[in-house]
């Protein structure tokens, strides 16, 4: 179909065959499995996922895509009956409403993938695993470990809850409109069992917000509102340190420490 790109919508399209089959590989979808692909655009993941699983649920926000898609998609051989679209934003979609065991993917619009993680993580429980299209930078911030440059705020919250592994590079002369930066396919999996457990949750982000709301600051500083010398002392934490040298385990035990002297 002729669609002209919209910016708004972060649409970028998947052309280059090799790299699309490539990422089909690394989803590894399974006769039996319920996908999920968010922001399927003009099908060039959703046509080959189709072909290998039995059930496939679309969220995408653009009127104009979905009524392609409804035309494009009642032809006998994509079995239409395998194929579920849902218009409306993923922001506000309630994955865990489609059952459990879900497997989401996407090649993200890049404006909004933040956020969307950010969601996903409030329909875990229901999740077993997804692999995502993001920008290069943003999947380097999610899998980096301390005390190197990408490591900040993302890579703490998101490696609380989730295993993650960069799995391909993919350049902008992949895409169609090309963007102007690099991407990367990330797998995430969520822990079968948190590797550390905060015993409040809302606490633990607000901690690591603060923690790097100043990256050069250390910890003294930018966790003065919840900590002071004697509970660094006590934490037997230097507080001298800055955020990006902490490990997802010392913000699980300094939130901790807070919540308990809290109550
Ligand atoms: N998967 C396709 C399209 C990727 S472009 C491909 O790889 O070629 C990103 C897609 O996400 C577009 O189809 C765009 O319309 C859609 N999209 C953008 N914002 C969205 C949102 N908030 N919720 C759901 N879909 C969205």
């Amino acid at each position: 179909m002729k669609h002209q790109a919209k910016k708004r919508f972060g649409q970028n399209f998947l052309t280059d065959q090799a790299i699309i089959t490539s990422l089909v590989d690394a989803i590894n979808p399974q006769e039996g499995q319920m996908l999920i692909e968010i922001g399927p655009g003009l099908g060039a993941l959703t046509k080959p996922l189709l072909n290998k699983v039995t059930e496939l649920h679309v969220v995408e926000i653009d009127r104009d895509i979905v009524s392609w898609m409804n035309t494009e998609y009642s032809m006998p051989s994509y079995e239409k009956n395998k194929l579920t679209i849902h218009n409306v934003d993923a922001l506000k979609f309630d994955f865990s409403s489609l059952g459990s065991h879900l497997r989401v993917t996407g090649n993200l619009p890049y404006n909004i993938s933040t956020p969307i993680l950010f969601h996903l993580l409030d329909n875990l429980p229901s999740i077993t695993d997804m692999h995502f299209m993001l920008q290069k930078e943003v999947v380097e911030r999610m899998v980096a470990t301390p005390a190197t440059p990408a490591y900040g705020r993302l890579s703490v919250m998101l490696q609380y809850y989730l295993q993650m592994e960069y799995l391909i590079t993919v350049p902008p002369e992949a895409f169609n409109p090309a963007p102007k930066v690099e991407s990367a396919f990330v797998r995430c999996v969520p822990h079968a069992e948190l590797p550390f457990i905060a015993k409040d949750t809302d606490l633990f982000a607000r901690v690591v917000l603060a923690a790097f709301s100043q990256r050069r600051k250390t910890i003294r500083n930018t966790l003065k509102p919840f900590l002071n010398d004697d509970d660094f002392v006590k934490l037997d934490i230097d507080a001298q340190r800055r955020a990006e040298t902490f490990s997802v385990a010392e913000f699980v035990v300094m939130t901790n420490y807070l919540y308990s002297s809290l109550s």
